[in-house]
């Protein structure tokens, strides 16, 4: 072996010392030596180079360093330091590095260098590589045994309370709700006790994998320990809400287990809260489901609880509701949905210049608030399809007026934060306005502070880009949202209105009052037009025609009316009502309107 090797001593007649030096680095089993002469070639290549990186010393010889081992991203650096070297005296610091092994694969390294003969005309640059490899293993399986359950292989309690944490910030940026289940074994003791431990390993196993089935990509399910089991469930919607996912689950226990030949049938006790009705971070959830799981237990096991009845029985009201609302949906409405259109007035002149879209839901048993089946369907994700019958709805009155003669009155879309999620309600509001053969002046979009402030840069730059084209956005309840007006000049808005609240009191609250003038001045002083809603009455009028407010929405000249009055009114030349004159005696289906 050694004989076939012309190494350091062979080529550069070293003293018996470096022979000596040698025959050690060739009997160290775990250190690579490698030898390279001045153009990086190999000349020397130990056994212990061969098993890390694959290479026989014949395939090795003659062959470049950065050719070999080096991946192709590090060559340049790695040519570079060899030079700088040799010509410069610039030692390579010892570092940990990951080389390439001749499969391709990466090798974990610890790798120091030494120059032989640096001053001479044939410097040779050893290096001498420990493998790291064993190290990194033990590391990942230690890191995956702080991490996970070795019997299921779940995500163990702290794994699962971190994960979970972090899966609420994203709830709470998006406006999601959340669901945690506790599920435990019912009489799983009794397992132990009776049929042995190992059978209970089987079990806990069984449970873990039927459990997994349950599991969409976005849910966290963990072991907690003992046969206790937590899941997350992030963004349920209508198909999967929490009732179901339970009923599903339970049902599904209703199938025995195959275990080790035997027929074996198991219940859960499953406790349940939500995010955020029952709690804000991960072990508060955690800790109420927990307390729900026991209280179903002690109401007789294969039980479910949630954390409290109200919330399961709004659960139950919002899930018959929006089950209605898709059906509701899938018929363009069914008869029950509608659009009621609010004028928006010039100030000074009392023209009518827009509308606002009010969506009305004339359900069989009485009116349904909006912002009641809007929260419904923001929550069960049917508002991309609610939000995009509106769109619809409203494009396709446009047209219909336009066909009339009716034209120059935009109509204004309330856009919600879960709607404005992804840009895309966007880019089909422009599909839209197209097909109908409406310009951006046609309709216009009203959005919370919030939601734009908590846009993505993707959902921003669409509305930059409506609002290039020309399209009016307006900021809706301003000043009840983050109000950080900082964020006005960034933002691509043309209009400010004023919330309702602030207008209530206007003539008796001078704070209100000076809200109200500090935002005229501020929206005009930015380019932006400024609208009050929610104005009823002459006092609250004259207050904001003197702050000189551009437009005025409200019961003092306008309820929200039906597609049919609204046509009337403006095909009737759209005169300036005399106050009070033009309100249709009632919006029976307005949440503002008496109906909470
Ligand atoms: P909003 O966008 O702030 O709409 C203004 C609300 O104030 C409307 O309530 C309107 O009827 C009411 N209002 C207007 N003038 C007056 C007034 O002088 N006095 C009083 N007391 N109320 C007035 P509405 O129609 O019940 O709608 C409530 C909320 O539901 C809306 O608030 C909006 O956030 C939401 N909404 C309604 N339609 C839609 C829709 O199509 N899409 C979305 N995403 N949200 C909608
Ligand atoms: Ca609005
Ligand atoms: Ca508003």
């Amino acid at each position: 072996m050694q004989t076939s090797v012309v190494g350091p001593s062979a080529s550069m007649g070293l003293p018996a010392s470096d022979q000596r030096f040698r025959e050690l680095l060739e009997s160290l089993p775990r250190v690579a030596v490698q030898g390279y002469d001045s153009q990086r070639r190999v000349i020397y290549w130990n056994e212990a180079s061969e098993r890390l990186y694959g290479f026989s010393e014949q395939e090795a010889r003659g062959r470049c360093l950065e050719a070999l081992l080096i991946p192709d991203e590090m060559a340049d650096i790695v040519v570079d330091a060899h030079h700088a070297w040799v010509n410069h005296g610039t030692q390579i610091p010892a570092s940990e590095l990951e080389l390439k092994h001749k499969s391709g694969a990466p090798v974990p390294v610890f790798s120091h260098h030494v120059m032989l003969g640096e001053r001479s005309d044939n410097p040779l640059m050893f290096c001498i590589d420990i493998d790291l490899a064993g190290e990194r293993k033990v590391q990942r399986e230690l890191d995956y045994m702080t991490r996970f359950d070795p019997l299921t292989e779940l995500p163990n309690r702290q794994t699962f309370e971190t994960e979970l944490e972090n899966m609420l910030g994203e709830c709470q940026r998006h406006g999601d709700t959340l669901m945690v289940l506790f599920l435990d074994i019912d009489h799983f003791t009794e397992i132990n006790d009776t049929q042995g431990y190992e059978m209970g390993d089987l079990v806990i196993r069984s449970v873990a994998s039927r459990l997994q089935g349950f599991q969409r990509s976005q849910d966290l399910l963990s072991r907690f320990g003992g046969d206790e089991f937590v899941m997350a469930m992030p963004r349920l919607d209508y198909e999967s809400d929490a009732l179901s996912v339970v009923e599903r689950i339970r049902e599904d226990f209703q199938r025995p287990f195959q275990i080790e030949g035997r027929e074996l049938l198991l219940r859960l006790s499953i406790g349940v809260s939500l995010y955020p009705e029952n709690g804000n971070d991960a072990p508060e959830l955690v800790r109420n489901a927990d307390v729900a799981k026991h209280r179903a237990k002690q109401a007789g096991r294969d039980g479910y609880q949630f954390f409290n009845q109200e919330v399961r029985d709004a659960m139950l009201h919002q899930h018959h509701l929006a089950g209605r609302l898709q059906t509701l949906l899938s018929e363009d409405g069914g008869g029950e949905l509608f659009l009621h259109f609010q004028p928006q007035v010039a100030a000074r002149s009392e023209r009518i210049e827009s509308v606002e879209a009010l969506m009305r839901w004339h359900a069989p048993e009485g009116p349904i608030p909006p912002t009641d089946f809007i929260k419904v369907a923001e929550r069960t994700n049917l508002i991309e399809r609610l939000g995009d019958w509106v769109i619809r709805q409203a494009c396709r009155q446009q047209a219909e007026w336009h066909a009339m003669g009716i034209k120059g009155y935009r109509i204004d879309i309330n856009i919600s934060g879960r709607q404005a999620i992804n840009s895309d309600v966007f880019q089909r509001l422009e599909a839209c306005v197209a097909e109908y053969g409406l310009t951006p002046r046609d309709i216009g979009i009203e959005l919370t502070e919030n939601v734009l402030i908590d846009a993505d840069v993707k959902v921003r730059d669409s509305l930059r880009a409506l609002h290039d084209r020309g399209y009016k956005i307006a900021i809706d309840d301003f000043g009840t949202g983050y109000s950080s007006m900082s964020y006005l000049k960034m933002l691509p808005v043309t209009a400010l209105k004023i919330d309702r609240s602030f207008v209530i009191e206007c003539a008796q609250e001078p704070k209100d009052r000076a809200i109200m003038e500090a935002t005229v001045f501020l929206g005009h002083r930015l380019g932006l037009e400024v609208v009050a809603e929610g104005v009823e009455n002459i006092q609250q009028l004259e207050l904001l025609r003197e702050m000189r407010c551009d437009l005025i929405q409200g019961y003092y000249f306008y309820k929200p009316m039906a597609a049919a009055d609204i046509q009337r009114l403006l095909s009737g030349g759209n005169n300036p009502p005399h106050p009070g004159a033009h309100r249709p005696s009632s919006d029976p289906t307005s949440a503002s309107n008496g109906c909470h």
